[in-house]
């Protein structure tokens, strides 16, 4: 026997073209094969269909306001291209979501000098009286500047400028100032744009009305910085600064609408769930490219380069684009009852939403073991600059499947100019590189492909 190995060894060392059985094939790839992780980063940096596919949905669709026509639109644009990608299911999945129109809005300064007041009502703001409101102005830096000059706020339009501290701090301020400055007797309210930006048009985003009693509910804007520091440095002077506002702003009755649903059925585990993710809706200024829009594109191309590249995962991709982040999740809500007999089979649920620029990493919310198994899947992704893995906030969207276990991972960017650009007009398709679109696009398929080709799941 010994000496027929050794024969069939030496002729396979002196013939290594003889046609002798060859060792069966290993069935599934290793998951962390280089090799693979290779292959899908080449095609799909080689690939102009999202970067197409991104300058179709800004330019044809254009913004995504929840409740709008044009989210009509852009919901049956989505679903064919999803099917057209050839998703085994692609499902439109209702969902009601708030109607605020913006209506027409205009403002100006009366006084001490007169000009035109650019303004973008705050997301879910009433509007004005249809006469509009005058007032003169108090300026405050913050909260506890406006409740130390509490009773200089009545009948005042309270404007709040406070320095930029950053996103997570400063939007306080958007969604909270009404509230504050209404419980004082202010008539309306106006907020610094929430960005490091001093150049270029305000930029809106949701504010909250409280349901607490005898709180009344006023009008609430956003002006540039510019103007913003202009009213603090008159205020501070002691001149008189009045201002006129108008806001055709309403909530019309909730709507129909609807998160759009696409799987690629994985092979071998197909109820095994691999969740990628961002929020189709945008703010009805600019046309949502960096916030979503780029996002919605790279989960759509996630799927489709795996079916591309014949690459079917063990697991089942799920391709879902949000209704309804900006205002009140109510996509991610609804998504949590339709699915709630399924929430322990998802794997793990992948959100971007950090602007579309060059590829940083991941921010991970799970346990320490779970950081680390993504960090090491992670490796292979250096060649892109998305190697960096933390603990941390995965996204609005998938937050409620993380608060029920499940692996978030947040798809982050170097996102340093997002905020001049975030929720205000200059939000288009020509702030996007191509290259970052690419770029993410490999990152995000090369990991999902390896979270849903592992052989065990995050642990949860
Ligand atoms: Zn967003």
């Amino acid at each position: 026997m010994r000496a027929i190995i050794a024969f069939v060894v030496l002729v396979g060392l002196l013939l290594p073209t003889v046609a002798l059985p060859s060792s069966p094939a290993p069935e599934d790839p290793p998951v962390t094969s280089d090799l693979i992780v290779q292959r899908i980063i080449e095609s799909v940096l080689a690939d102009e269909h999202p970067v197409e596919r991104l300058q179709e949905l800004c330019d044809v669709i254009g913004p995504r306001l929840c409740g709008s026509e044009n989210m009509d639109r852009g919901i049956a644009w989505a679903m064919a291209q999803l099917k057209a990608d050839g998703m085994d299911v692609v499902r439109a999945e209702p969902v009601m979501v708030p109607h605020w129109v913006r209506g027409e809005e205009r403002a100006e300064v009366i006084a001490p000098w007169h000009h035109d007041l650019p303004l973008l009502g705050l997301g879910g703001s009433i509007g004005t009286p249809e006469e509009g409101i005058e007032a003169e102005v108090m300026v405050v830096s913050d909260f506890d500047e406006l409740e130390a000059r509490a009773d200089e706020a009545a009948g005042r339009i309270v404007l709040f400028n406070p320095p930029w501290e950053g996103y997570g701090k400063t939007v306080q301020y958007r969604v909270k100032g009404a509230d504050a400055a209404a419980k004082h007797g202010a008539v309306a309210c106006l907020i610094r744009s929430v960005t490091q930006s001093t150049y270029g048009p305000p930029h809106t985003g949701v504010m909250r009305y409280t349901d607490e009693e005898g709180v009344p509910r006023i009008p609430a804007a956003a002006i540039r910085v510019e103007d913003a520091a202009r009213m603090e440095r008159q205020h501070r002077r002691g001149l008189p600064v009045r201002v006129r506002l108008e806001m055709g702003a309403q909530r019309l009755p909730d709507v129909e609408q609807a998160n759009v649903v696409a799987d690629l059925i994985g092979r071998e585990k197909p109820e095994e769930i691999v969740l990628v993710s961002g929020h189709f809706d945008s703010w009805d200024v600019g046309d949502g490219a960096h916030d979503d829009g780029a996002s919605c594109v790279l989960a759509m191309e996630v799927a489709r380069q795996l079916k591309k590249l014949d690459l079917r995962p063990r697991r089942t991709v799920r391709v879902v684009l949000w209704i309804d982040e900006e205002m009140t999740q109510t996509g991610a809500k609804a998504y949590m009852l339709a699915h709630a007999d399924e929430v322990d089979r998802h794997v793990a649920a992948m959100e971007s939403d950090s602007g579309c620029f060059a590829p940083a990493g991941w921010s991970v919310r799970g346990d320490s073991t779970t950081v680390a198994l993504v960090a090491e899947m992670a490796v292979p992704l250096a060649v892109l600059g998305a190697d960096d893995v933390s603990e941390g906030w995965a996204g609005v969207d998938v937050r409620p499947l993380n608060e029920a276990g499940v692996p978030g991972i947040g798809h982050r960017t170097q996102n340093d100019e997002y905020f001049l650009y975030h929720h205000s007009p200059a939000d288009t398709y020509d702030k996007v590189d191509p290259d970052h679109v690419k770029a993410n696009a490999a990152a995000m398929t090369a990991l999902i492909w390896m979270l849903a080709e592992a052989e065990d799941p995050l642990p949860r």
